[in-house]
């Protein structure tokens, strides 16, 4: 069907755009940059904070905000004149007036989009009197913290929480002048939050941000008497460069090694490593449920830890079919503390293991009431965002566009292509099927990419001939977007008829873990697309594609673990989930 076009002014200039356009992207196309503070794209606009009207010249001077208006024949619009700013600097005081003037100790300072459009316009004094709100700052998760007295009611965490991940952990109360936002339950430990910091990459200020651990990890390489050891996640490589001078989506992997060195790790690792042995414990999980008929089907993933705790809170029934796989980083780092401590003459009770990592939810799951120990210690001790290295490395001084490359350290460092998809959605369920087809054949697959389970939308279902086997996939992501594939699976084995899925994979960020709570600021389709190639492009170049082709992955179960699914396997990557219901559906 043909696209209905509009013509309209803005700003004197005749423009043409397709119907339903809002006034906010009309403008952008021709360049012009309209101020707000409550739109983001990846979320409805809701006209809450009344930064972007806009006036119309031909409807008797009407002022209209450009994010929800959309376009209409013959509009003739004027983004910015004196009168206009005068109107969005007034607004701006009022909000202005309720916002601590604490730049300077914010985690947001230099990032902060309120910050920024102050700068914008010249604003070097409060006009207003100082309204304080007074709600306590909630760090009640150790993930994700809440500062109230920040808050600029926008509503995009609420929107984020409520409407992209179906969660519900953040409320508002009042209306107008008076809205509060806050935690859904007392604290937000006790909402049914799953620490996936969507809020947070949302948030325009410092109202919402990670639980800060940088100075435990600090003080440990400052400890002479321990043994510091690094793994980054596969999505970091390519997000932290934004924020260090390269463009987005850069693969950067051998000047964070680089980095690494210099901040003064004892061993540098790499989480692709342990990506490869969760797909060597997965696929084989897998293989075992569909063609042995060990175990319930569709099996889901497990390495996203907000997914896993949504499913304990709101799907609890369902727990039989997450796999029982632990994350990469957690299966790479009890191997820290066990076979590479006995090869390295290590010991374990000195290693303290740090992973840095796209996600707030980590910070959790590393204490986890399961068997995040299972190698007699902590196996993870601490885990920081890719923010709060993007800051550490700024802190220190290191010029990474002028350092060396650097490789990582062998006997856990060394991965494969499948190990580096991780960061993406679909790369999980493709590496899986690699391992998955060579377990059956002995060979890999002719063509090594399943396209087919590639891209950004929400659900991607797709039937796939592994080894000759009809094998029904389907990747979610973003936790909305979980529950009609739950439901359908549901209601399958309520009539009891065929199982519509066999495998799942759910990760619980838009577009993966490259979109992850704990990447740079300033997520949109089209950086998540760049992260996404960039990992790709990797997996394209790099000549080890698959998880089990990877020599020292090969020599780890030679050596240490025997085999997949063993017994030690078992102790040491498998983990059991139990259920948390918080709020009934
Ligand atoms: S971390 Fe995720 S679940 Fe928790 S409040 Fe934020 S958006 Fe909601
Ligand atoms: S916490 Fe942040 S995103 Fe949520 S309403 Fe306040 S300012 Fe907006
Ligand atoms: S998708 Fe990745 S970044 Fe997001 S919560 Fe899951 S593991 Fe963390």
């Amino acid at each position: 069907m043909e696209q209905v076009k509009i013509n309209l002014k803005i700003n004197g200039k005749e423009i043409t755009v397709a119907k339903g356009t809002k006034l906010l992207a009309a403008a952008r196309r021709v360049g012009i940059i309209i101020p707000t503070l409550c739109y983001h794209p990846d979320i409805k606009p809701t006209a809450a904070c009344g930064i972007c009207v806009v006036k119309m010249n031909n409807l008797g001077g009407k002022y209209l905000r450009a994010c929800v208006t959309e376009v209409q024949e013959g509009m003739d619009v004027i983004t910015h004149d004196a009168e206009i700013n005068k109107v969005r600097r007034g607004i701006l005081d009022l909000i202005l007036s309720a916002h601590p003037n604490d730049c300077l100790n914010c985690f947001r300072n230099g990032e902060c989009e309120l910050q920024t459009l102050a700068a914008n316009f010249g604003i070097d004094e409060v006009r207003f009197d100082k309204l304080k709100q007074t709600e306590p700052i909630d760090d009640s998760t150790g993930a994700v913290v809440f500062n109230p007295e920040k808050c600029i009611k926008c509503g995009r965490c609420l929107y984020a929480c409520q409407e992209l991940q179906n969660v519900h952990a953040i409320t508002c109360i009042n209306r107008g002048f008076n809205t509060v936002y806050l935690p859904s339950a007392d604290e937000l430990s006790q909402s049914p939050c799953v620490d996936c910091g969507q809020c947070i990459t949302h948030c325009p200020v410092g109202a919402i941000h990670e639980h800060d651990d940088t100075q435990k990890l600090i003080d440990a390489l400052g400890d002479s008497d321990k043994y510091v050891t690094v793994q980054m996640a596969p999505s970091v490589r390519v997000a932290v460069g934004e924020t260090l001078g390269f463009e987005i989506g850069e693969n950067i992997t051998a000047q964070i090694y680089s980095a690494m060195k210099i901040i003064g790790f004892d061993a540098i690792f790499d989480t692709n490593f342990g990506a490869d042995m969760t797909i060597m414990e997965e696929a084989s999980e897998f293989l075992d449920r569909f063609v042995n008929k060990k175990g319930v089907l569709p099996m889901t993933t497990s390495c996203c830890p907000a997914w896993v705790k949504y499913i304990q809170e709101y799907y609890p029934d369902m727990l039989e079919h997450v796999s029982t796989a632990k994350s990469p980083h957690m299966m790479l780092a009890p191997m820290a503390k066990t076979y590479y401590a006995e090869k390295m003459k290590i010991d374990p009770s000195k290693i303290f293991n740090v992973s840095i990592m796209p996600c707030t939810a980590k910070k959790n799951e590393i204490t986890r009431n399961d068997t995040m120990n299972s190698s007699g210690y902590q196996d993870v001790d601490v885990v920081i965002t890719t923010r709060e290295f993007a800051r550490l490395i700024k802190r220190l001084g290191i010029d990474m566009l002028n350092i060396k490359a650097e490789t990582c350290d062998s006997i856990l460092g060394e991965y494969s292509g499948a190990g580096t998809i991780f960061g993406v959605t679909g790369g999980v369920m493709e590496a899986a099927l690699r391992t998955a087809v060579n377990s059956i054949t002995g060979e890999n697959p002719e063509k090594l990419e399943f396209t087919d389970v590639r891209g950004l939308d929400g659900v991607k279902e797709c039937a796939l001939d592994v080894a000759g086997n009809e094998v029904r996939v389907a990747v979610v992501n973003g936790l909305k977007n979980a529950e009609p594939v739950l439901e359908k699976v549901k209601e399958a084995k309520a009539n009891g008829s065929e199982v519509p899925y066999h495998f799942i994979e759910v990760m619980a960020c838009f577009g993966g873990c490259v979109a992850g709570g704990g990447q740079p600021y300033g997520t949109t389709n089209a950086t998540r697309v760049k992260r996404a190639r960039g990992l790709y492009s990797e997996d394209d170049a790099i000549e080890l594609r698959c998880s089990h082709d990877n020599p020292e992955i090969q020599k780890l179960y030679e050596d240490f673990l025997g085999k997949p699914l063993g017994e030690k396997s078992h102790h040491y990557l498998h983990t059991h989930y139990e259920a948390t219901p918080k709020y009934k559906k």
